[in-house]
This record gives C-alpha cells, sequence and structure tokens, in this order.
C-alpha cells in the first residue's frame, strides 16, 4: 500500500470514531454540523460520520467570508461548527466508536447546500437521504462504475459535483481514489497513469489543453472524462477529442437536484448539450415555446430551501415541477440543450436576447477563445448588449458580424477584450460581475 492510502476499512473504522465523537459533542439526529474547511480525506471522515448519527451536513465554500459565514451559521443554526478538520477527527480518536449508523428514512435530511446566489440571499437547498441515494445509483449505473475504475478526484468538496457526485460513484463500487487537494495539471497529468474517470469543471480541460505535456498517451489509460457545473465549449470538446481520442461526456446538474441529465456512456456525445433527463428525471420546457425555462420533477429534486416557504413556492410551478432557472430546449432526439440563465436573459428595447446565440458566433472568430454577452443599462433600449471577449480582434470588425448573422437588436453595441473572465470556483463565468463592472458604459 503506498504511502498516505487509506483503505476503505480503516475509512469504516475512523467514521466510528468521529461519529462518536460527534455523539460526545451533543449532536443529534436533525442537527446540522457546519463545515468550512480545506480539502481533506478527514472531511469526509466527518461528512461520512455527519450522516452516520443522522445529522445533516452543511459545508461551505472556503470562499465565504467571516460576514457570509455569520449569515450561513444564523440561518442553518448547526449544533458544530467545524473550521479545522483533521484537528476534529485527531480530537475523536479517544471517543466510543458508533458500530452502526443510525437508522434513517429516505424522506430524511441528510445535507443542506446553500446555492452560490449571484442576487439576493443565499437559499439552502434541502437534500434527502432518498435524494442522494437515488441519484448516485442513477449515475453509478449510467457512467458504468465498477470496482476497477480508479477516480481521480481534484473537484473541491464544499460543492455537490465532488461532494457527492464524485464520491458517491466511486463508494459504490468501493473504487479506489486519487486524492488531489486541488486541481494542480502536474498532479492530474501524473495521476492520469493510474486512473480511469475524472470528473471536472469546464477550465480542468482547458487547463490541461492549454499544457503541451497532455497528450494522447498520458490519456491513454482513462476510461472516461466527465464534465458538468458549467458550460463546455464546443471548442474545448473538439480540441480535447484531437488531442486525446476521448469525447468529454457532459452533464447537467445543480445543488437542488444534483445531476439532472447526461449524455450517454454508450452512444453518441453532442458538444453543447447536456444529454438525456436521468431514469426517473421528468423534464419539461416552461412557457409554450421551443426555448424556455427547464422545469423537472424526479427522485433527487429537493424538497424545500431551508426556512424559505415562500421562496420554495416561488420556485415550484402548481403541478409540482422545479422551475430550475435555466433556459433550454429539447429536439426531436429528446437531448436536452441549455442556452443559459433565465437571469442572464437581456431585454433591449424590448426584445427577448439569448446570449448563448451570439457567444457562439463570436466564440467562432478568429482569435476568440471564449465571451461572456450581457446586457448593460441603456437610456434608450433598457439594456444594451456588450459583449466580453477573451483574445482580440476589431470591435467595430466583429460588430458588423454579428449583423450578419443576427437580427440587428441581437448583436453587441459593445465588445470588450479581457484577459480572462471572473468565475467562481467551479468555473462559472460571474455575469453579475460584468454587468456591475460595465454599468457605466451608457451614460442617461
Ligand atoms: P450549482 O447549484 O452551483 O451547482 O449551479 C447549478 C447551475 O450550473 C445550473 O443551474 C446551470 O446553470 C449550471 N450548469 C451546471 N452544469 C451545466 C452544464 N453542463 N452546462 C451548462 N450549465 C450548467
Amino acid at each position: 500500500m503506498p504511502e498516505g492510502t487509506i483503505t476503505y476499512g480503516q475509512l469504516r473504522g475512523s467514521v466510528s470514531k468521529i461519529a462518536g465523537g460527534l455523539i460526545a459533542k451533543g449532536v443529534v439526529p436533525g442537527d446540522r454540523v457546519a463545515l468550512q474547511v480545506e480539502k481533506s480525506p478527514e472531511a469526509v471522515m466527518i461528512y461520512l460520520a455527519t450522516l452516520m448519527v443522522g445529522a445533516v451536513f452543511l459545508p461551505l465554500n472556503n470562499a465565504y467570508t467571516t460576514s457570509e459565514v455569520a449569515y450561513f451559521l444564523k440561518d442553518a443554526e448547526p449544533r458544530l461548527f467545524i473550521q479545522d478538520a483533521p484537528g476534529f477527527v485527531a480530537d475523536a480518536e479517544t471517543a466510543v466508536a458508533l458500530d452502526e449508523p443510525i437508522p434513517r428514512s429516505a424522506s430524511d435530511l441528510a445535507s443542506i447546500i446553500y446555492t452560490s446566489g449571484t442576487t439576493g440571499r443565499s437559499k439552502g437547498a434541502m437534500l434527502t437521504h432518498g435524494n442522494l441515494a437515488a441519484n448516485a445509483l442513477a449515475l453509478h449505473e449510467a457512467w458504468g462504475f465498477s470496482p476497477k475504475d480508479v477516480l481521480l478526484h481534484a473537484l473541491p468538496i464544499f460543492h455537490v459535483h465532488g461532494l457527492f457526485v464524485a464520491l458517491h460513484c466511486a463508494f459504490l463500487s468501493g473504487a479506489p481514489m486519487i486524492w488531489l487537494s486541488k486541481f494542480d495539471d502536474a498532479q492530474v497529468l501524473k495521476g492520469l497513469a493510474d486512473a480511469t474517470v475524472m470528473m471536472g469543471v469546464p477550465t480542468f480541460y482547458t487547463r490541461l489543453l492549454a499544457n503541451p505535456a497532455f497528450t494522447r498517451d498520458r490519456a491513454a489509460h482513462m476510461r472516461l472524462f466527465v464534465c458538468g457545473s458549467a458550460p463546455l465549449l464546443p471548442s474545448t470538446f473538439a480540441e480535447f477529442q484531437d488531442r486525446t481520442g476521448h469525447t468529454i461526456l457532459e452533464r447537467y446538474g445543480m445543488s437542488e437536484a444534483v445531476i439532472i441529465t447526461t449524455n450517454p456512456l454508450d452512444g453518441a456525445r453532442l458538444a453543447g448539450s447536456v444529454g438525456f433527463p436521468l431514469p426517473g428525471v421528468d423534464l419539461r420546457i416552461g412557457g409554450g415555446e421551443e426555448t424556455g425555462v427547464i422545469e423537472i420533477k424526479g427522485p433527487s429534486v429537493f424538497s424545500a430551501y431551508w426556512r424559505m416557504p415562500e421562496k420554495t413556492a416561488e420556485e415550484f410551478t402548481a403541478d409540482g415541477y422545479f422551475i430550475t432557472g435555466d433556459v433550454g430546449r429539447r429536439d426531436a432526439d429528446g437531448r436536452v440543450w441549455i442556452s443559459g440563465r433565465a437571469k442572464d436573459l437581456i431585454i433591449s428595447g424590448g426584445f427577448n436576447v439569448y446570449p448563448k446565440e451570439i457567444e457562439l458566433i463570436l466564440d467562432e472568430m478568429e482569435d476568440v477563445t471564449e465571451s461572456a454577452v450581457i446586457g448593460v443599462p441603456h437610456p434608450d433600449f433598457g439594456e444594451a448588449v456588450c459583449a466580453v471577449v477573451i483574445g482580440a480582434g476589431d470591435e467595430t470588425a466583429m460588430i458588423a458580424k454579428c449583423r450578419a448573422q443576427l437580427a440587428a437588436f441581437k448583436a453587441p453595441k459593445r465588445i470588450f477584450f479581457v484577459d480572462d473572465l471572473p468565475r467562481n470556483a467551479m468555473g462559472k463565468v460571474q455575469k453579475n460581475l460584468l454587468r456591475e463592472r460595465y454599468i457605466g458604459t451608457f451614460p442617461s
């Protein structure tokens, strides 16, 4: 066993001890256990121990400031707030181990995940044991996990992607994991030699592709590359295929429902599509048009936002579908295509503009790596379409090119060139920050 290895047997032993430690600290079923810690195996142990004692796991992004954390603690009222996972685990060494989990039913709460909330107050999505189990089993099956797999884990574990999606798939097969405290391309390149599956956000893939040491040979041991949490650019998908011969499997999910759709393991994976709804997921497009807000119902969909009955009611339809806030459409085969968040929709001169439509055109232009299209306040139009572009080019010529392909009201009025776009920890472009940055572009 290489140094630094933890067997599943050892994990089980430690988790039992930590569960005993939680009980000794007064944690009872239904209590919240909040964590804001560095990624570590100990943090995973605390997660499992929390579930084992019937408590509710509440992970917090490391990037949150003290005042943000204060809001979550006030809102969730956890019994414990852990900021040093190895320290907590060391303390639990002397506890009386809990041998068997405290039984829970499918409708019992397992975790609260606070949404990243770029507008308004962050909401705590309440996920039950039934939600997590259903999704884990569906993904394990859909992605063909087996004990022969080795998962390369480089994602953060305060978010559903690294916490539930990745960990549960490995755990259900008792598959080994190569554990990285964060994404580091050199470490990932090393890990790929022994791994079979990696789950990542789009920036993992662009960073790997930016490294010339990432070659077809390096990826030869791999069975599957999964991507999600933010849209994968078709150019990244194509370049990855060229470089490695692997086709990235893109899937779509959110804190409120874990994974909702996935491209197939067997069968065509299409660039720009997030694939088909998972078995048991009922997905429809609201609003009566071809493109509209995606609404879902299914075994992994959360039941409510923590202590926000009104918000919860607003985000479910009368017939029980959760209104995701993502705009998309389904094609004749049933594949789902996402065109962005409803709140990023631009209304210019009374016309609806879907940013994605313009972004796809800009991304095709020479010297453009990636673009983000936003609405900026404008005295005549209400909002004016503007583009923020990683790359270079002639602004006037690029606007003219957009005009040649789009209705005039959709073409950007301005294009701003930048070295990089603001992103959150999951690689999502933070359009709210861009809107703030360019707010004074068209003074009234
Ligand atoms: P979060 O709750 O932080 O996981 O964010 C969920 C949101 O991420 C979704 O509502 C989507 O807007 C976005 N998202 C996740 N996966 C994808 C994907 N494959 N393509 C486009 N957007 C995605």
